[in-house]
């Protein structure tokens, strides 16, 4: 059977999502794309209840909730709900706010978009994902603040944000050597020191890549000892966007993204901001695949439990 295909613009969303049993039946088919499988005896029979979204097993009669272990497990909200908010959170390209969502979905209470639009920013890390390679360009950027401020010393209420941005070269009519972005990573760092540094790069870097930094004592051979490092020399900090032109426009677009639609994001929210950017980043070129991602991402994450999510957004 396989995976379903996802709907390749609005009018095919509206069409194929119009019912919750509509979104039943897809989310089904993404859940189990070669049938369902009973968790208990491994019986492929089962009858869908009509009351409620459970298969119950024609052999060991054991019952399995289809929503269990994923973020819509327990919410009362209907599917449609949440289709059209994961479609509106993978698509809406500079990002989506709380009370927009609301808006769209005609939902009447804030409070539930803002939960929605959590739960999604949640299920946006996929624990599974690959480690960048080739030639990547890294770099940091204080978030919240002004641009001026000591590298690798507290910054009062300032974050900084460290990020990588692969560099694919390529050639292009004419035969000229051109570059475009490929993958980003972000994370948020607690200062620029080779500790913070070399972490992050190792954690999100393929061993052997090369890397590409300006002379900042933070990117030490310690920190880069996995790693072919290209040092490039920053004179001033305007030249920085012209030797790091990938990575200081993925600061820019964040920036920008994060003042103007959510003006200004709190420190303790930064990090889910930063994987939510960085999801919509990596699916720049596929839209509609990000919103099916979402959905099987989803799948694999563990319910978030009400208490943990604070309020404000
Ligand atoms: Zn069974």
């Amino acid at each position: 059977m396989g995976r379903p295909e996802y709907p390749k613009d609005m009018r095919e969303f509206r069409r194929k999502f119009s019912s919750d049993a509509a979104c039943l039946d897809y989310w089904i088919q993404c859940r189990w794309p070669e049938g369902f499988v009973c968790p208990k005896c491994s019986g492929k029979s089962a009858a869908l209840l009509s009351t409620r979204p459970v298969f119950k097993c024609r052999g060991c009669r054991h019952q399995t909730y289809v929503m269990a272990g994923t973020v819509m497990h327990r919410s009362h909200l209907p599917l449609q709900e949440w289709f059209w908010a994961a479609y509106l959170v993978a698509t809406h390209t500079p990002g989506i706010r709380a009370h927009q969502l609301q808006r769209q979905l005609g939902i009447s209470s804030d409070t539930t978009a803002w939960h929605l639009l959590h739960r999604l920013r949640k299920a946006m890390v996929s624990d599974t994902r690959t480690q960048l390679k080739g030639l990547i360009e890294a770099d940091e950027t204080f978030i919240g603040g002004p641009e001026k401020g000591k590298r690798g010393r507290g910054a009062g209420n300032k974050s900084l944000v460290v990020g990588g941005v692969e560099v694919l070269v390529y050639k292009d009519k004419e035969g000229k050597r051109r570059e475009r972005a490929g993958r980003l990573r972000l994370a948020l760092i607690p200062d620029a020191s080779e500790d913070s540094l070399g972490p992050f790069l190792s954690r999100n870097v393929e061993p052997g890549s090369r890397i590409r930094t300006d002379g900042w004592k933070g990117y030490s051979e310690t920190a880069l000892s996995e790693f072919i490092h290209h040092v490039r020399i920053v004179g001033s900090p305007q030249r920085a966007h012209k030797r790091f032109p990938h990575i200081h426009k993925v600061f820019g677009n964040l920036k920008t993204w994060l003042n103007g639609t959510h003006h200004g994001v709190l420190p303790k929210y930064l990090p889910s901001y930063l994987d939510e950017f960085v999801f919509r980043f990596n699916r720049r070129n596929t839209p509609m695949a990000a919103f099916q991602t979402l959905l099987g991402i989803s799948a694999q994450k563990s319910p978030l439990p009400l208490a943990e999510l604070g309020s404000g957004g």
